[in-house]
């Protein structure tokens, strides 16, 4: 099953809803970290149960709400373009991922087209983007381990740069690709249903597009295509 995945327009109000709402929420909630932290480092409550546990909840909603700021957030708010080198991007990101990586016997591979132009584009968002789709592929790999692999290729003379990414995980049947993007879709247990809501956003703001193609029970690929108009060797 193959999809081309694009944002319908009812997609983006319910992100602009959300994050309308998220906005609201993240005040409080600094609030409220602020005094259990204060709570915390009072000698009569140090022994307060759970406070480590309080803390951690609360940083993990935090973490949710920038993710809901950072689907709506305005293109005039988002960092200024620069000469990207994928290479190195895709380097550092497994850097990150190593030892997981390790330990989850997933084994890694990487090709990288040695004839790969520097790419003008926001360093931070494609970046979040890659960890996004790699993590997803980690999950769907589980603890059995399996294949990962990384490919990073230029279309000349179409001037597109293509970064896939594909695992041999558990795959997924077509409604569940269907459903891909839509904000808080998630079939784990601890997911937001996030991660690609925000990843599509950001490869559409560069002008890019995914795709996805998926065997139940055989694995995942994603393709990102950008466009590279403006490119420099
Ligand atoms: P989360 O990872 O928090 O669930 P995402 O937006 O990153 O949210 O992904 C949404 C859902 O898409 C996942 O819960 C999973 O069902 C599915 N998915 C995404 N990537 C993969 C993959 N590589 N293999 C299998 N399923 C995937
Ligand atoms: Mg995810």
């Amino acid at each position: 099953m193959e999809k081309k995945l694009v944002r319908s327009e009812k997609l983006k109000i319910v992100g602009q809803i959300s994050a309308g709402l998220a906005h609201e929420i993240k005040n409080p909630l600094t609030t409220i970290r602020g005094f259990v932290q204060l709570l915390g480092e009072n000698k009569e409550s140090k022994n307060i149960k759970h406070y480590d546990l309080i803390i951690k909840e609360i940083d993990r909603v935090n973490g949710i709400i920038n993710d809901l700021l950072n689907i709506a957030k305005p293109k005039v708010n988002s960092e200024e373009n620069t000469y990207v080198n994928v290479k190195n991007l895709i380097n550092d990101i497994l850097l990150l991922t190593e030892t997981q990586m390790k330990n989850k016997n997933i084994r890694v591979f990487t090709s990288i087209d040695e004839e790969m132009p520097l790419i003008f584009t926001k360093e931070s968002k494609l970046k979040q983007v890659l960890i996004n789709l790699v993590q997803n592929a980690e999950e769907a790999l589980g603890d059995d381990g399996g294949k990962l692999r990384i490919h990073a290729s230029y279309h000349w003379p179409m001037e597109d740069l293509i970064i896939t990414i594909t695992d041999t995980g558990i795959g997924m049947d077509p409604q569940t690709v269907e459903q891909l993007g839509i904000p808080f879709f998630t079939t784990k247990k601890d997911g937001t249903g996030l991660g690609l809501t925000t990843s599509f956003q950001i490869i559409e703001d560069m002008g890019g597009t995914i795709t996805v193609s998926s065997e139940k029970g055989e694995g995942t690929t994603f393709e990102i295509r950008l466009p590279n108009k403006k490119q420099k060797r």
